[in-house]
């Protein structure tokens, strides 16, 4: 069995450099997989890339593994953030997961005024895109924010960051990407009530935003984050790696 472990380190990587585990990553590695000292992983964190490493000391709770060769150079995904509204915890962990894998930059929780979802743990949050990284192959980690105000969050707009409003009240609409859309740029999802008319009204004295069509379905929030993030990166990301 080849089963080549992928896993995350906060450590900076290199020719030689040694590495050690967390306490739960040498219990994964040794107790849960059943590995041991000259097991070959692989190890990201996010900036080197993907190298193979080797265990070089097992323990219950410790593990130390030493950086031989990178095998990935680090692949950043385009500067794509995905905002939303949380909605249920297990359909904001899919969100989340879900954007890491398809490769976004940032996900940034944004706190609407139809969101009925309770507080957001920031952490948790981090460690399932840390999860689904490592399990997809990637070599980048999105970073997840801290809740924002959807007010907060236009207030400072860096206007040349285009906003892909999914507007629900386009659907059927048109759902080409403008130009404007181009990377760097944001994926903007609603929550199950949708937008009020106070922030549409918001949304379109914004130049930087354009409404955008998914379909002439009403999708849930977490199938349009899905939807959203792949129709951007098919127009106007790293899909088509020509
Ligand atoms: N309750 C709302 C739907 C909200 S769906 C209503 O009935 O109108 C949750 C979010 O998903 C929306 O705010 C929007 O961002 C996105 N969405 C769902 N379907 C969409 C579509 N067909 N076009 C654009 N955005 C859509």
């Amino acid at each position: 069995m080849s089963g080549n472990v992928r896993l995350y380190v906060e450590h900076s990587l290199g020719a030689g450099q040694s590495v050690t585990l967390s306490r739960e990553q040498a219990h994964y590695l040794f107790g849960v997989m059943r590995k041991g000292v000259g097991t070959k992983v692989s190890l990201f964190n996010g900036q080197d890339g993907e190298w193979q490493a080797e265990v070089v000391e097992a323990g219950k709770r410790v593990g130390i593994l030493t950086c031989r060769v990178q095998t990935r150079p680090v692949q950043m995904p385009p500067d794509l953030w995905l905002m939303f509204a949380p909605i249920k915890k297990a359909r904001t962990d899919f969100i989340v997961e879900k954007a890491a894998e398809m490769g976004a930059r940032r996900i940034v929780p944004v706190m609407t005024e139809f969101t009925n979802a309770g507080r957001i743990q920031r952490d948790r949050l981090q460690a399932h895109a840390i999860e689904a990284a490592e399990q997809c192959g990637g070599t980048f980690v999105p970073h997840v924010a801290e809740a924002i105000k959807f007010g907060a969050l236009l207030d400072h707009w860096d206007v040349g960051r285009g906003i892909m409003f999914c507007d629900e009240a386009l659907a059927g609409g048109s759902s080409s990407l403008p130009a404007v859309l181009a990377a760097p740029a944001a994926i903007l999802i609603g929550p199950e009530g949708g937008f009020s008319p106070a922030e549409r009204k918001r949304l379109g004295g914004l130049e930087a935003a354009q409404a955008v069509s998914l379909g002439p379905r009403i999708l849930r929030a977490d199938t349009a984050a899905v939807a959203a993030l792949t129709l951007w990166q098919q127009a106007l990301g790293d899909w088509d790696a020509a």
